[in-house]
C-alpha cells in the first residue's frame, strides 16, 4: 500500500485526510523530516501561502521538501498549488518551482466570495462524464503556464484550473471539501505508477 503524505504544518490538512480515508493507502500527517522519508507522495494542503512559507523555513524544512516534491509525486490545493509554483508573484511566498506556471493569489476575490461551481473533469478521470463540485476559498488564479508541457486538464469560465505537469498535480480548488475522491484517486494512481517504475 503507498503512504500518502500530507504537509501538516498548516491548513487543512485533515480533510485531504478524511478524503484519502476511503481509497487504499496509508497516510502520514507530515511535519518532519523523518515523516517525509515514509512517503511515497505528498499533498500539500490549502491554507495561507505566507504562513505555510513561514513555518517550512521556521522548522527548516524547505530543501527537504524540496528534494522530495522533485523526485516524487506531489499534489497542491489551492495554497499547495501556490508553493508548487514557478512565481507567486509575492516575496513573503517561497514556492517549490516544480510545475511551470504562474499563480495570481487571491485572484477570485476574498473570503467572502468564496464560491462552489460544478467543473468537468478530462476524460482522464474516472467517470468524467459526472460533474464535480469544485470548492473555491480565496483561490489562486493562474495567469500563465507552459503549454508545450502542460495540458489542463478542467477549467472554470475559460481559466484553467488543474494542471499536471509529470509527477506535480496543481488545482486551484479544494478537492478535499467534498465526499467526491476522484481527484485523490488519480493522485494516487499517479503514486502507484511511480512505484512500479
Ligand atoms: N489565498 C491563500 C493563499 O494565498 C490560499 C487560500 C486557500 O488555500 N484556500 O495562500
Amino acid at each position: 500500500m503507498p503512504t500518502v503524505g500530507i504537509l501538516a504544518l498548516q491548513g487543512d490538512f485533515d480533510a485531504h485526510n478524511r478524503a484519502l480515508a476511503p481509497l487504499d493507502v496509508t497516510t502520514l500527517l507530515v511535519k518532519t523530516v523523518a515523516d517525509l522519508d515514509a512517503c511515497d507522495g505528498l499533498i500539500i494542503p490549502g491554507g495561507e501561502s505566507t504562513t505555510m512559507t513561514k513555518l517550512i523555513n521556521g522548522f527548516e524544512l524547505y530543501d527537504d521538501i524540496l528534494s522530495f516534491v522533485e523526485s516524487h509525486p506531489v499534489m497542491g490545493t489551492c495554497a499547495g498549488m501556490i508553493m508548487l509554483s514557478k512565481d507567486a508573484s509575492d516575496s513573503r511566498v517561497k514556492p517549490f518551482k516544480v510545475i511551470d506556471l504562474s499563480v495570481d493569489r487571491n485572484a477570485y476575490g476574498s473570503q467572502k466570495e468564496s464560491f462552489e461551481a460544478d467543473i468537468t473533469l478530462s476524460e482522464e478521470f474516472e467517470t468524467s462524464e459526472r460533474p464535480f463540485r469544485a470548492v473555491f476559498i480565496r483561490a489562486p488564479r493562474v495567469s500563465s503556464w507552459n503549454e508545450a508541457d502542460i495540458i489542463p486538464l478542467a477549467s472554470y469560465n475559460d481559466v484553467p484550473i488543474i494542471f499536471r505537469q509529470g509527477r506535480v498535480l496543481a488545482l486551484s480548488f479544494h478537492p478535499e471539501l467534498t465526499d467526491d475522491s476522484r481527484i485523490h484517486s488519480y493522485f494516487v494512481d499517479m503514486i502507484r505508477e511511480s512505484l512500479v517504475r
